[in-house]
């Protein structure tokens, strides 16, 4: 089986009319918020804004220096685990960006290995059943169902302990992205219990958390207080959003937000986006928490 190595192999299945109309009015809305100076503006307010980035293969690394080596000149790269304490202590004194990545696929040690070389350290959320997962008839069901992509290698164990010791963190994913929000309360606690004892028992940590799809309606009340009463440090979402107000969040109340990035975008319009959710400032509340 033939397995996906280069962005341009996914992105021939979803050009046409409307991308292109999408990607013309993306230039109209950036270079007017630009030519405001609003994009500037919103981008060295001080807060912590997390960035994902899903996946990093091989026609995608030169964009991720480049996308950093932008970034870091107005912004102060950061680990996961001081971004989620900055957010929880309300210490956002400067612009403060964070990246992390989910899935474990295989092409994220590539990316892994270019940030550990421009001196950031990023946090992979990733599924303990789908590491060193090589079964090609697995791979392709897994792959088409769970993320819409043709079939994609993942992270063999070496390959995640190589991420650790790059100076990575390894965060819960859960044991095979299920949806969480389909699981009954005793198998929502198991899977995110034996998910975490897992990672710790083979990189030494799992602090975070974040859930598979991550939209608000992939998750439930039960899977947040389920998260933290794991022990996780923090549980994320894959929400647009930005962590801009000042004051503190309780631990148990937080809930990152992050916004996804395709390095194949141009970059105006990722600032565009960057900016855009940076001017809405704070993140807006927990909804897992009314219920
Ligand atoms: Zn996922």
């Amino acid at each position: 089986m033939t397995y996906v190595e280069r962005y341009a192999d996914i992105k021939g299945t979803e050009g046409g009319l409307r991308v292109r109309a999408r990607h013309a009015a993306l230039d109209v809305l950036a270079l007017a918020q630009r030519m405001q100076g609003r994009t500037e503006r919103a981008l060295s307010q001080p807060r912590v804004q997390f960035l994902y980035i899903h996946h990093t293969f091989t026609d995608e690394l030169a964009a991720l220096e480049r996308l950093v080596e932008e970034l870091a000149r107005t912004h102060t790269f950061i680990p996961y685990s001081e971004a989620v304490q900055r957010v929880q202590q309300g210490t956002m004194d400067r612009p403060y960006l964070c990246v992390s990545s989910d899935d474990g696929f295989r092409n994220n040690l590539d990316g892994a290995r270019v940030l550990h070389r421009l001196g950031i350290s990023a946090c992979f959320f990733v599924n303990p059943a789908l590491i060193g997962l090589k079964d090609p008839e697995r791979i392709r069901s897994i792959c088409a169902e769970r993320f819409s992509l043709p079939p994609v290698r993942f992270l063999d164990r070496a390959e995640l302990d190589e991420l650790a010791h790059l100076g990575h963190e390894i965060g819960s994913h859960t044991w095979e992205h299920h949806h969480m929000d389909r699981l009954d309360p005793e198998a929502l606690v198991a899977d995110i219990e034996r998910t975490r004892s897992t990672l710790i028992e083979w990189v030494g940590r799992a602090d975070h958390f974040a859930f598979p799809y991550g939209r608000f309606t992939d998750f439930t009340a039960a899977g947040y207080h389920a998260v933290m009463a794991a022990g996780h440090l923090s549980c994320a979402t894959a929400e647009r959003g930005c962590h801009g107000n000042s004051a503190p969040v309780p631990a148990n109340e937080l809930l990152i937000r992050r916004d996804h990035i395709i390095l194949d975008w141009p970059m105006a319009h990722t600032r565009y986006f960057l900016a855009t959710n940076a001017l809405r400032g704070d993140a807006g509340g927990n909804p897992y928490l009314a219920a």
